[in-house]
């Protein structure tokens, strides 16, 4: 019987896969090509166009900054004339601008707030302070957005599917449940929240919620009570509200970007505070695992790298290592392992492992390339240790896209010793591209690289790179160590590893299909 009634409700499931068609509405801080700070404009940019070719209704609706540098990225686009009142902060006034672009509209946001010099979040002095201002505004319009804007003649209505990313969108679900079904409104919309990273939850003083225009008597949902090791001063009693923390409770289902960090933010390790909460609401919390955009990332045709290369020959890859090496000044040592870091400076990417351990693995023939921005320190060791390896070390202080891509075809070993990383792109960039990586076993690295096993295979070799743990430098280092023996010892072992690596399926549409799974879920368990 429970295979035929597993039979029947496959059935049910195809049948309503079939018919269902979704007005789905990404609102997001990040929308690749447009702004980008990290993989959430990755994520941003590309499932919505899965979900578009997938037959469903997509709209992306993230803000226009205009951060005075080109604004180039935004040069398609066109003001729809249309604007908006909404009630937060006071009365705020946005306009919309759109594009219709691989299937998906594309809606921005546009207020002076957005006008800025810097990233979406802030610039070299650290994180905007009005923040919560600027993402109160988007979300707010965001909600407005369905009912408001005629898109090539076609209003999206009120029946939609809010995809709410971080809390940068996490009032969504509160506006919903509060503003707007109380008076009929969005009484069939459904909202999931998607966490890509816990760690920013948009907490602020208590005495800020009468700006987020919600009405009074919702206050519980974001209210926020910090223990007290974590308080500033005796008079501090702690109270917040806490944006993530009000979605998580008024949402109806959540995604983390991989399954491994769907059950990491559930444990008190990694749950940033949440994980109570997150457990409560394990029965709504799946994880699924990022795709990426083959099409920019395809070492057969990438615009960014001077030589193309495939699965079935990598002499292209050992030209783009020459060529980089050169760019950069480094001897051009074919033999010599060529270690790459990409990412932000940040304590979550590990960086302090790089620090203490990268300079005792330079006493060894190794080149190591850095790329990234974030902490000044950081970025000023850097620095220092170009003088100090003039023929081993180059570090790239920015946010470069171009040379992200040269890096990733000229590496051989892409090292990712994350604290905590919810899915990673880099590592899958890496595989992609026969760089072999070498990443702390956690969240979304532990789920898509798998560990290195020499024997198995008939000798052969199984896995796609190394997984070390725990997140110290001796286990770190020890996996470096082992990755650069293989490399310069075992050929065949690491011609395998690299095959293993480029062949796996990066596409969306896997991805795409479980989030479509999400939604017909969402849309079966009423609010
Ligand atoms: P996170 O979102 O935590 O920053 P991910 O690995 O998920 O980490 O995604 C980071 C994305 O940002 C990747 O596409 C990566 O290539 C890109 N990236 C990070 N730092 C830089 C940089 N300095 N220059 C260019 N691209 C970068």
């Amino acid at each position: 019987t429970t295979s035929k009634v597993k039979e029947e409700n496959t059935g049910k499931a195809e049948q309503l896969q079939n018919k269902v068609v979704f007005n789905v509405v990404f609102v997001t801080s990040e929308a690749g090509p447009y702004s980008k700070a990290g993989g959430l404009a990755d994520v941003c940019g590309s499932l919505p166009i899965a979900l578009a070719v997938r037959g469903h209704r997509v709209m992306v609706i993230s803000p226009r900054y205009l951060n005075g540098v080109s604004n180039s990225e935004y040069a398609t686009v066109s003001d729809t004339g249309i604007r908006t009142k909404v009630s937060c902060f006071g009365q705020q006034e946005v306009g919309f601008f759109h594009e219709y672009r691989a299937g998906v509209d594309w809606v921005f946001v546009d207020h002076p707030s957005f006008h800025r010099p810097g990233n979406p979040y802030g610039d070299g002095n650290g994180a905007f302070g009005d923040n919560q201002f600027r993402f109160t505004l988007l979300s707010h319009a965001a909600c407005e957005a369905p009912l408001v804007l005629p898109l090539k003649g076609y209003t999206y209505g009120q029946s939609c599917l809010f995809i709410a990313n971080d809390w940068h969108a996490g009032l969504i679900p509160l506006l919903l449940a509060a503003k707007y079904r109380p008076h009929g409104v969005y009484k069939d919309a459904r909202s999931i929240l998607v966490i890509h990273n816990l760690a920013h939850q948009g907490v602020e003083p208590a005495t800020t919620y009468h700006n987020l225009g919600l009405p009074p008597e919702w206050y519980s949902a974001v209210e926020w009570v910090f223990p007290e090791w974590a308080r500033t001063h005796a008079l501090d009693k702690g109270e917040t509200v806490n944006i993530l923390k009000g979605a998580i409770v008024t949402v109806d289902r959540i995604v983390t970007v991989s399954e491994g960090y769907a059950w990491e933010i559930t444990t008190s390790e990694g749950g940033c505070g949440l994980h109570e909460l997150l457990s409560s609401r394990k029965s709504v919390l799946n994880g699924i695992s990022n795709g990426i955009d083959v099409d920019d990332w395809d070492p057969t045709s990438d615009k960014h790298i001077p030589f193309h290369y495939s699965v079935d020959d990598f002499t292209g890859k050992a030209k783009c290592k020459a060529a980089l090496q050169k760019e950069l000044g480094l001897p051009i040592w074919s033999k010599c392992p060529v270690i790459g870091f990409i990412g932000r400076l940040d304590y979550q990417k590990g960086i302090d492992l790089i620090m203490t351990g990268i300079p005792e693995l330079l006493q060894d023939d190794i080149q190591f390339i850095m790329l990234g921005t974030g902490d000044r320190q950081t970025e000023d060791w850097m620095r220092s240790m170009e003088s100090n390896f003039k023929e081993k070390f180059r570090g790239w202080v920015g946010f470069n896209v171009p040379i992200s891509h040269r890096i990733t075809a000229a590496c051989d070993i892409l090292l990712m010793p994350s604290r905590f990383e919810p899915c990673g792109l880099n590592q899958l960039y890496a595989m992609r591209y026969g760089a072999v990586p070498v990443v702390h076993r956690t969240g979304g690295l532990r789920d898509t690289v798998e560990n290195f096993n020499p024997h198995a295979n008939e000798g052969r070799g199984l896995g796609t790179g190394w997984a070390f743990s725990p997140l110290t430098k001796e286990s770190m280092l020890r996996a470096l160590r082992l990755a650069i023996t293989t490399f310069r010892d075992h050929k065949a072992l690491w011609e395998g590893l690299m095959k293993r690596g480029m062949s796996r399926d990066y596409t969306w549409e896997k991805a795409a299909s479980k989030y479509e799974q999400i939604f017909q879920w969402a849309l079966i368990d009423p609010p």
